[in-house]
């Protein structure tokens, strides 16, 4: 599988760094933007969990470019809440939701929730889809807690609400960038990624 191009369906500029950085030494896969790929509707993310959202981004960006494809698809899921957000992370607070609105609301939400009860966990899925219909699927979690207050100027979304199992009670927001990557599910999913696929190429 050496030498292939492949395209990575997200038009996000951080992911598309950190992915081809972290994959294309290993894969020896030479990556290329969606946007070097020209222009096509954006698919509905439908799904109603994570790798099936990734799944259809995949299939779409394989489907409109002729090329192998490897999408993400990440999000929170808090337990008191019975996973929400979830697959709607990115809009919980509506369509067009900025960050803050998002934290504000899931503050709201569990404005009752004593520490000990507001476990939760960022998850990351990756798919990739071959031009044969064939697929490496890998995932990647990063337990913690939700905090009472916006922390840390660092990371995106939900990091500055995100007090990580592993970071000596601060959140994800307030570890230097490095430390988020080591012990993040995207980094964890990029890992068990690269698992399976030597898997393949051994056997
Ligand atoms: P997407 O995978 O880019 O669609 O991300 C979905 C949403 O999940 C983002 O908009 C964030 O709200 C949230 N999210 C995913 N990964 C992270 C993270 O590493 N930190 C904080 N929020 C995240």
């Amino acid at each position: 599988m050496a030498g292939k191009k492949v395209v990575i369906a997200t038009n996000n500029a951080h992911k598309l760094e950190e992915i081809s950085r972290i994959l294309a030494p290993v894969t020896g896969w030479e990556f290329v933007s969606l946007k070097s790929c020209g222009t096509y509707p954006e698919p509905v993310e439908d799904a109603d969990d994570f790798e099936g959202n990734a799944r259809i981004k995949a299939i779409a960006a394989r489907d409109n470019t002729g090329l192998p494809a490897l999408a993400d698809d990440s999000g929170l899921e808090v337990d008191a809440l019975d996973g929400a957000p979830g697959v709607f992370s990115s809009r919980f607070a509506g369509e067009g939701a900025s960050d803050a609105d998002n934290n504000a609301k899931l503050l709201e939400l569990l404005a009752d929730t004593p520490f000990d009860e507001r476990t939760a966990r960022f998850v990351c899925t990756l798919v990739f889809v071959d031009l044969d219909g064939s697929e490496i699927v890998a995932r990647g979690t990063c337990e913690g807690k939700i905090g009472y207050e916006e922390r840390g100027e660092n990371g995106f979304g939900y990091d500055p609400l995100f007090v990580s199992d592993v970071c000596d009670g601060l959140t994800t927001a307030e570890v230097p960038p490095e430390r988020k990557d080591a012990i993040s599910h995207r980094g964890e999913a990029l890992r068990q990624f690269i698992r399976e696929f030597e898997h393949i190429n051994e056997s």
